[in-house]
Parts: structure tokens; sequence; C-alpha cells
């Protein structure tokens, strides 16, 4: 496959939801499963699917994307992405931003030649035609061992009417459409941060995150420099206990910070993870800091009501 063949194209990372269920085939495939499938620039819809297209982004995409363009986050960020919310929660994310003032609102990686950032081309670009059902997802990462999570994944194919590939000839198992492009790797780094967004769409659009708790998810899930200085340069580590071999590597390893990164907004969002723990004496802290409130507002609804019953000329109970 060469650099400018821009392979499977995907409308969702999830694996379901998507925008028209009927395109997906209605088998179950393992990895030994075989399909017919090729995208390559002799199809005659060559990039099509690269037009009018919501592409979600994954921490990891957007840091190998603004790595391959040499660009800071918060710039790529501003440059190349919109905001979006993840699978219909309340969690914030960013998709590209297609180029809206050109015909069929491409992508802004695409030519007519095709992809211009194939090699680092973001996770969801790489899924289709091969979707992956994981039955685990919603139980986080602390919900079973890994074995048993890979006997629920199944896979399926999706089938866009206007796509080509499948009239080619060319043959492949699951297990070796997914090696080509790449998309094991993508799992293993994606799949904590996915499952802490099935976990919150599992919660339901009842209970929301305060502005805060979104500032967090968004600012550590889309820039890591920024999360980077959050670690070293503010009290994080006064609250947090943290191995010192994992600062060490989390100081310069971009994606040991973002798997730190994944533990941590576990933590935040969810309570406690391993490997991960706020240190005693802030909890004791916090606890009083609670009690005090508590206390006070205790005190000022006493001598609320005090006056009141004082403004309607009534006794007040001595023993108040
Ligand atoms: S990033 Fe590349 S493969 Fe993905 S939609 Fe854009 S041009 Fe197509
Ligand atoms: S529609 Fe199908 S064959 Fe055409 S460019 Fe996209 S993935 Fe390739």
């Amino acid at each position: 496959m060469s650099e400018n063949d821009p392979l499977a194209k995907e409308k969702t990372l999830f694996g379901k939801g998507m925008e028209n269920p009927s395109n997906i085939m209605p088998k179950k495939l393992t990895l030994e499963s075989h399909l017919k499938f090729e995208c390559h620039p002799g199809v005659s819809c060559f990039t099509a699917c690269c037009h009018g297209i919501k592409i979600v982004l994954t921490p990891y995409d957007i840091l190998t994307l603004k790595n391959r363009l040499n660009m800071p986050a918060h710039e790529f960020l501003n440059e190349y992405t919109t905001p979006v919310y993840l699978e219909k929660t309340d969690m914030p994310g960013v998709a590209l931003k297609l180029s809206e003032d050109k015909k069929d609102n491409p992508c802004p990686f695409v030519t007519p030649e095709g992809c211009t950032v194939y090699t680092d081309r973001p996770s969801a670009c790489r899924y289709y035609p091969v979707g992956m059902a994981d039955f685990h997802e919603g139980q986080g990462s602390m919900g079973g061992d890994t074995d048993q999570q890979d006997e629920e994944k199944f896979f399926f194919i999706v089938k866009e009417d206007h796509c080509k590939g499948f009239e080619e000839a060319k043959e492949w198992t699951v297990a070796e459409w997914r090696k080509d492009q790449g998309v094991d790797v993508r799992d293993e780094m994606n799949k904590e941060w996915l499952r802490l967004v099935m976990r919150r769409k599992s919660f339901g659009l009842q209970a929301t995150l305060s502005d805060q708790a979104k500032r967090m998810f968004f600012m550590t899930s889309t820039d890591l420099d920024h999360f980077r200085r959050f670690v070293f340069e503010s009290t994080f580590l006064e609250t947090y206990t943290v191995d010192d071999a994992i600062l060490e590597k989390i100081k310069e390893d971009d994606v040991e910070l973002m798997l730190f990164s994944f533990k941590y907004l576990a933590s935040a969002l969810f309570g406690a993870e391993k490997g991960l723990n706020i240190r005693e004496d802030k909890v004791q802290e916090r606890v009083e800091v609670i009690k005090k409130d508590q206390a006070d507002t205790v005190k000022q609804s006493i001598e609320d009501y005090k006056d009141i019953k004082k403004a309607r000329g009534e006794e007040v109970d001595p023993e108040l």
C-alpha cells in the first residue's frame, strides 16, 4: 500500500452507533473470517469517504497528528479541529474540522492524490470497513481480565453504498486487514480512553459533569503538553502519590504520559485507580474543610432563624 492510498474510512470510532445501522452486515466475524476489499487510487470513488465525514480524534490521534505536522497541540487543535461531544455523552472532544467553503466539505488532509497524513491518519480512518464490538467497553479500565474481554469481542463489516472497494478482488482475513491498517496498535493506545467514554455513556445524560470536570477532561485528552505542566507545575504531586519510576517516564515520554493521563481521568471521574492514589493527608484536609463548611452553614441557618423570629416579635428558644 502506498502512502497515498487512503484505505478504510469509518464514521465512528466505537464500532457501534453507526449513523446508518443498515450498513452493518448482519454477520459476526472473527479474526480468521475473510473479507474481499481493497481501496486504492484506481477505484472510481477514491477519496469520496474523506468528504463530509465526522472524524472524531482520540488523544493518540491528536498526539501523532500534531507530531506529524510539527505543531504544539494547542495550535493543531485551533487550526484543524472542531469541538464535539463524544458518543452522545457530555464529555467534550474534538473532530477534524472539514473545509466548509469547499465542495463536499473535504477533510483538511485530503488531496486528489489521497491522504497527506496517511501513515498518521486518525484511528477512525483505519477501521472501515471492519467494525469491532466489545461488550466490556462499559466496564472501564478495571473491568475483567484481558482474555475474558477478548472472548466478548467480535467484528462485522460496514458496507457503504457508494464504496467500490468491495468490488475489488483482494481477499484478507480480518486479522490481516487490521494489521495492515495498524488498527491493533490504535486499539491498544485508545482502549482505556474509549472505556472512559463508554463508561460515562452508560450513566446516561441524567448525571452531568461539572464544567470544571469537563474542562479537565478536555485538557487532559487533547493537550498533553498542558497536562504535563499540570502534573509537574501545579499542586498535583502534593495531592496524588505517584511512583518515582512512573514520574521519570512521563517527564519525557508522551505515550507514557498519555497512558498515565487515562489513569488520572479514571481516578478523577470514577474514583480510585490502580497506580494513582490521593494522599491520605489531603483526603483528611478535604474532609475537615467539608465538615467546617457544614458547621458554618448550620450556624448561619440558626442565626437566620433567630432573626426571623425576632422580626416577627416571637420568642427565641434560649437552647438555640
Ligand atoms: S485524515 Fe486522511 S484518510 Fe482520514 S479523512 Fe482525512 S484524508 Fe481521509
Ligand atoms: S469509498 Fe471505499 S473504496 Fe472509495 S475511497 Fe472510501 S474506502 Fe476507498
